[in-house]
């Protein structure tokens, strides 16, 4: 599988930051699955009901957004999170710096590196509640 820097960012922060989006963007975001179902699914009373109520086909907003095709809007999206809120927010390997698939993942898929008992301090806080917490 070849890696892409760009593409594995967009995907990070769509899977994982969807807080972070306006309400449009998450609308377009909706809009560009519906319409990919809309263009895999059988029969034409299934499509259309695909493109035009959930893939919003025919919403000059929602069609001007997505002109250039889906990708382009989803990495614009993404590049706007990432300058907003900075590099921390991304989840990426300590070996290889790739980008791994969740926040919490310590194990990545690209180079095999697992990191799961590297840092024993930061398992307990992320795993782990004391018994005095549960009785206060
Ligand atoms: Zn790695």
């Amino acid at each position: 599988m070849l890696y892409d820097d760009e593409s594995e960012l967009t995907r990070y922060i769509w899977n994982n930051h969807e807080p972070h989006m306006t309400d449009f963007e998450r609308r377009v975001g909706r809009a560009i699955l519906a319409r990919q179902k809309a263009a895999a699914v059988e029969g034409e009373a299934m499509k259309r009901t695909l493109s035009k109520r959930w893939g919003l086909v025919g919403d000059p907003e929602v069609d001007s957004a997505l002109s250039a095709g889906p990708e382009p809007f989803r990495r614009s999206v993404g590049k706007r999170i990432l300058l907003e809120c900075g590099d921390a927010i991304v989840n990426r390997c300590p070996r290889c710096r790739r980008v791994i698939r969740t926040p919490r993942a310590r194990q990545c898929l690209w180079c095999g590196h697992d990191w799961h008992k590297a840092d024993p301090s930061m398992e307990t806080m992320t795993t782990s509640v004391s018994p005095e917490r549960l009785t206060e």
